[in-house]
């Protein structure tokens, strides 16, 4: 077994027991691997133990991996920040975006979603703690932004996602990640109709699930840690 698959099988049933603390299928919850920082080759390995969805953060160097396994039919997310000047690159190649956070954004993504192409699905990034450090629409703007959004021709508004800051404590990260669950029940109170929250990382994909999360973004449990920041 190489690396990659041990780690992948280690993360999965991190994943399982999770699960079962909440009392949730396993099926509710999906991994995307982050492999930001790792080559298209190691991308390839990742696929071949069995992994098919990947996040990437850099636009550049996502659309050079994305291009290189053209030939895999992987589903890739788009979790990084996105500037109005790569919103294009994004629209034409991945086939989720779980950061907008602002209303030019989307509508670009909207315009410039190719038409061969099936609807961009999306995820309202919210700045759940107040962290200055990460970009993310306040709890109190979402629902204006999310209507917004599920408006937009080609675009499929799926749910939210958040990074918050590490927490102390299990308590305290539970805290916040169901503050952020709770705006997706009001979101679908109000008829939007979501499926996904994108929450939790290698460190707190724990409480993420505990917290309702659907989707785990993680990276260095499987790839390893990463030899420049992001
Ligand atoms: C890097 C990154 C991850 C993965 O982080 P790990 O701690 O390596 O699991 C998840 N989500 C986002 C938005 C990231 O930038």
């Amino acid at each position: 077994m190489t690396k990659i698959e041990s780690q992948l099988q280690l993360v999965q049933e991190r994943i399982q027991v999770a699960c079962q603390a909440a009392k949730r299928p396993a099926s509710d919850v999906r991994l995307l691997a982050v492999s930001k920082t790792f080559s298209s080759a190691v991308v390839s390995l990742a696929y071949a133990a069995g992994q098919s969805a990947f996040g990437e953060n850099y636009i550049q160097e996502a659309v050079q991996k994305i291009t290189d396994l053209q030939h895999l039919p992987i589903e890739w997310h788009c979790i990084g920040p996105i500037q109005s000047n790569k919103s294009r690159l994004v629209a034409e190649h991945f086939a989720w975006v779980h950061t907008i956070d602002r209303l030019k954004i989307a509508q670009r993504l909207s315009e410039q979603r190719p038409a061969h192409l099936p609807a961009l699905q999306v995820c309202i990034q919210v700045n759940a703690d107040g962290g200055s450090s990460k970009s993310g629409v306040p709890p109190s703007e979402v629902l204006a932004l999310a209507q917004a959004v599920a408006s937009m021709p080609r675009m499929r508004l799926r749910g939210l996602m958040c990074i918050p800051e590490p927490a102390p404590d299990f308590a305290a990260a539970c805290a916040v990640f169901t503050s952020v669950r709770a705006l997706f029940d009001t979101l679908n109170l109000n008829g939007l109709g979501l499926d996904t929250l994108s929450m939790g990382m290698s460190a707190d994909l724990e409480a993420a699930i505990a917290s309702g999360s659907t989707l785990v973004r993680v990276g260095s449990a499987i790839f390893g840690e990463r030899s420049y920041p992001g």
